[in-house]
C-alpha cells in the first residue's frame, strides 16, 4: 500500500504519521499539490490521498490510471475538485463525509461574530493602547432572521448554534430531510435573511448561487457567509453587492480562485487577484483561508478515516459508504445505492 500524499503541510503529517504506522501504510508525502504539472510524481504508486485544491480532473485522472494508481482517498468532504464522471471504472475515490460539522459550523459563526462585534479592530486597538469605541457598534443577534442554504452536517450544526442566540431560522435545501426544520423557498430566504449561510456543495446547480439577481432580492444591510465553496458565489457581484451598500457584511472562508493562494504565504508577492484585494481591503469583509475545518479533532478524524478508507479499499471491502462515484454522487440514480462496489 504505497500512498502518495499531496498538499502536504506539517499538520497533516501529524496527525496522519500516527494512524499510517499504526495501520501499516507507507505514505509518501509531497508538498505540491495534484495537477497536471505533478501528475508524473505518482508512478509506482498505488494510491493518492488529495486534498481541496488539488485539480483531479480527466487529464490527471487518465495519466494517474496510466501511472497505476487505482484509488484516490480524499481526506475533505467536498469533492467538486474531481472528475468522478472520468474515474468510474477507473479509479475508485474515497472521502472523509464528516469530520467534523462542529469545526466549520462555529468557524462560521466566528467569522460572523468577529465581523459583527469587530472583535479584530478591537484586538487591534487595544494592543496599541486606543481604547475608543468609535466605528465598533454591531447588531444584536437575537431576534434576527438567519438563512441556511444546505441543511446537512455543518448546516444543521449551524442552526443549532443560531438557536442557541435566539434567532429565527430560514432553511433551504433542494433535498429538505429533517420535519423539525422551517423550509421555504430560495427566494423566500433572500428577502427576509438578516444573514444568509451557505452550507450546500458546489455543483452545476448551485455555482453562482449568490449573484447580481439574488444579491438584488436581498434586505439591505444583509450579512453573507461562506464556509462551504468560493464558487457557490460569484465575487465580482458581492463586491458590487458591497459598494453600492446593498450587502452589509461578508464572511468568507472560501473564495472562487483560491487554489493558487489559499494555504500559502503569499505576503511579499505582488496580488493580481483585484476582486479579492478590494474584498479584502473592505471594513466589512473578513476572509478566513479555507480554515473552517482546522481543529484538533477534525484533523485527528480526517486521518482516522481516511487510513480506514485505504484499509477498506485494499482489504476489497465491498461496500463502503465513504465511496464515491459520479453516480453515488447523485444517489437519486445511484442503481448499486451501495449495496455493491460501484464497480
Ligand atoms: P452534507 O452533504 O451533509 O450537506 C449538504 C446539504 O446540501 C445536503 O442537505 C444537500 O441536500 C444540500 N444540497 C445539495 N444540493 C443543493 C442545492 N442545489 N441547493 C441547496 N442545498 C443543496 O455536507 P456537509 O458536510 O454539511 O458540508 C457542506 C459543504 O461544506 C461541503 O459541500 C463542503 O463544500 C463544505 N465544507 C467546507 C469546509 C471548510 O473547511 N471550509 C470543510 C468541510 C466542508
Amino acid at each position: 500500500m504505497k500512498i502518495a500524499f499531496f498538499d502536504t503541510k506539517e499538520y497533516d503529517k501529524d496527525a496522519f504519521n500516527i494512524y499510517a504506522e499504526e495501520r501499516n501504510i507507507e505514505v509518501k508525502y509531497f508538498e505540491p499539490r495534484l495537477n497536471i504539472d505533478t501528475v508524473s510524481l505518482t508512478k509506482g504508486f498505488d494510491a493518492v490521498c488529495a486534498f481541496v485544491n488539488d485539480d483531479l480532473n480527466k487529464e490527471v485522472i487518465d495519466r494517474l490510471y496510466e501511472n497505476g494508481v487505482r484509488a484516490i482517498f480524499l481526506r475533505c468532504a467536498g469533492f467538486n475538485n474531481v472528475d468522478v464522471k472520468a474515474c468510474f471504472g477507473k479509479i475508485h475515490v474515497y472521502r472523509v463525509p464528516a469530520y467534523s460539522p462542529y469545526a466549520v459550523a462555529e468557524h462560521a459563526m466566528a467569522l460572523y461574530m468577529t465581523n459583527n462585534r469587530r472583535i479584530h479592530k478591537a484586538y487591534n486597538r487595544t494592543r496599541e493602547y486606543n481604547f475608543s469605541l468609535n466605528g465598533l457598534t454591531g447588531n444584536d443577534m437575537h431576534g434576527k432572521t438567519v438563512g441556511v442554504i444546505g441543511t446537512g452536517r455543518i448546516g444543521k450544526c449551524f442552526i443549532n448554534i443560531c438557536k442557541g442566540f435566539g434567532m429565527n431560522v430560514l432553511c433551504y435545501d433542494a433535498y429538505p430531510s429533517d420535519d423539525s426544520l422551517n423550509y421555504t423557498s430560495l427566494d423566500e430566504i433572500f428577502e427576509k435573511s438578516d444573514i444568509i449561510s451557505l452550507h450546500c456543495p458546489l455543483t452545476e446547480e448551485t455555482k453562482h448561487l449568490i449573484n447580481k439577481d439574488s444579491i438584488a432580492k436581498m434586505k439591505k444591510g444583509v450579512s453573507i457567509i461562506n464556509t462551504s465553496r468560493g464558487g457557490l458565489i460569484d465575487a465580482k457581484a458581492l463586491l458590487k453587492g458591497i459598494t453600492d451598500r446593498k450587502i452589509g457584511s461578508a464572511c468568507l472562508d472560501v473564495y472562487e480562485e483560491e487554489a493558487d493562494l489559499f494555504y500559502e504565504d503569499k505576503s511579499g508577492h505582488i496580488m493580481n487577484d483585484d476582486t479579492l484585494l478590494r474584498l479584502i481591503s473592505m471594513p466589512n469583509v473578513i476572509i478566513t483561508s479555507h480554515q473552517a475545518f482546522l481543529t484538533h479533532e477534525a484533523l485527528e478524524n480526517i486521518a482516522d478515516t481516511t487510513t480506514q478508507n485505504i484499509l477498506s479499499f485494499f482489504n476489497k471491502e465491498e461496500v463502503n459508504a465513504n465511496e464515491i462515484c459520479y453516480r453515488c454522487g447523485h444517489q437519486e440514480i445511484c442503481k448499486k445505492a451501495r449495496k455493491q462496489k460501484c464497480f
